[in-house]
């Protein structure tokens, strides 16, 4: 018997179809059967769940809108020179963003890597070739970074050959500042534990002409956070695409003077024979994401605002409806800033460890995936911005059904 691709590949192979239409083989109905849409993911067995979480690059981090996807499938029809993609976008975006220049990265981490990458060669071919190599090379070798600032994202940096000063104080920046130092990064999540604010580190850049960067990955909302480190005088801003702006997971943004930016491309794909080649971003991606950054910025914010503060209203009211149960509804202040809730509980009255709610949930039907418990505490944390509309309806029962079942009467 003929399978159905034999039947083609042998159909194929024969000089006129025409002969044999009339044969006993059911030609029309053979070739003709709609093939059903193929479900990959289902065929793979691979989870999907409600993110009740937030934007963890563990959990695919957003939604590409449909807007983004159709700029994808648009764009993967026709072969276009990967530098002039760059150029275009990168002219669209400086201006949304109020930059000099900008590219799209292959995420945040991709833009702090390329950006350090251009401080230090600038537009010479031979410093990009001896990257991450510096010693007598001329290049410089030191970032500084203040103390609550150095988290493991300083990587992204070290990457190119660079060392890490950590400092604290202005007078200790001041004495550290030397021939060799490179750059002043500034990681905007930790700003309210450091001493040095925001326009006190860019003065500092300019009266040494050090150039500034600021890592503010997770930082929109709020939407004006994308142009206002831009208008501060930080001279590369450093973004990631794929959180809260729901382009491209893949994707980031450098934007920033347009000398860097030139440079950093330098130390990028499509050129080889850099310490950047591995970055890659497909056309598909860049558009995506302009595309992305344009329908972000357009949103109407409060408007998503209040939606995000009804749905937590709605899993609020169904879980307080249990007895022991606390809310506390809350906004970070800088990253994922967009409302939270968090439950918490007493296990004396109701006998379900953190740990065990989240099991329940993730195996639950559907599947839902909340943030664990802070150390110590009996509680879990919610966000609603990446639930889908009619999700807050589904979280709120399948929690208010675990603790009541685990309800101690
Ligand atoms: C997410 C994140 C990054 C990395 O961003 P990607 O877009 O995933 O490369 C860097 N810094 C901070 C503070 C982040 O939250």
């Amino acid at each position: 018997m003929l399978n159905r691709r034999k039947l083609i590949k042998h159909l194929s192979s024969l000089p006129l179809l025409g002969g044999i239409a009339g044969s006993s083989i059911p030609l029309t109905s053979a070739l003709a059967t709609p093939k059903a849409k193929r479900d990959v993911v289902k065929e793979l067995g691979i989870r999907t769940f409600i993110n009740a979480a937030g934007t963890y690059t563990a959990m695919t981090a957003s939604l590409m809108p449909e807007e983004v996807m159709e700029t994808i499938q648009a764009a993967s029809h026709e072969f276009m020179m990967l530098e002039e993609v760059q150029d275009k976008v990168g002219e669209r975006i400086a201006k949304l963003v109020h930059s000099e220049a900008a590219m799209v990265t292959a995420g945040c981490w991709s833009a702090m890597v390329l950006g350090m990458a251009g401080v230090l060669t600038g537009t010479d071919p031979k410093k990009v070739a001896q990257l991450p190599h510096l010693e007598y090379t001329g290049m410089k070798s030191q970032v500084l970074v203040q103390k609550a600032h150095n988290t493991g994202y300083v990587h992204a940096l070290t990457n190119t050959g660079v060392m890490i000063t950590e400092i604290e104080t202005l007078e200790e920046a001041e004495k550290a500042i030397n021939e060799r130092t490179a750059l002043l990064w500034f990681l905007n999540y930790n700003a309210p534990l450091g001493k040095i604010q925001h326009q006190e580190w860019v003065a500092l850049g300019k009266k040494h002409n050090i150039p500034t960067m600021i890592d503010m990955a997770a930082d929109v909302p709020p939407v004006e956070n994308l142009w206002k480190y831009n208008d501060m005088g930080f001279d590369l801003v450093c973004v990631s695409g794929g959180k809260a702006m729901r382009g491209p997971q893949s994707t980031g943004l450098l934007m920033g003077k347009k000398d860097l930016i030139a440079a950093a491309r330098l130390n990028g794909p499509p050129r080889g024979g850099n310490i950047g080649r591995g970055m890659k971003v497909n056309k598909e991606e860049i558009l995506g994401m302009y595309v992305a950054l344009e329908r972000y910025i357009n949103l109407d914010h409060a408007k998503e605002w209040k939606e995000w503060e009804t749905r937590i209203a709605q899993i609020e009211s169904a879980v307080k409806k249990v007895n022991g149960i606390q809310t506390e509804k809350y906004v970070p202040p800088v990253a994922n800033h967009t409302p939270a809730l968090r439950i918490s509980w007493n296990e004396s009255s109701i006998k379900l460890s953190p740990k065990d709610l989240q099991e329940k949930l993730r195996n639950g039907n559907p599947s839902i995936e909340v943030v664990g418990p802070e150390k110590d505490a009996t509680s879990v944390s919610l966000t609603v911005f990446m639930l889908k509309p009619g999700q807050d309806k589904i979280v709120a029962k399948r929690l208010a059904e675990e603790f009541s079942k685990a309800t101690i009467s």
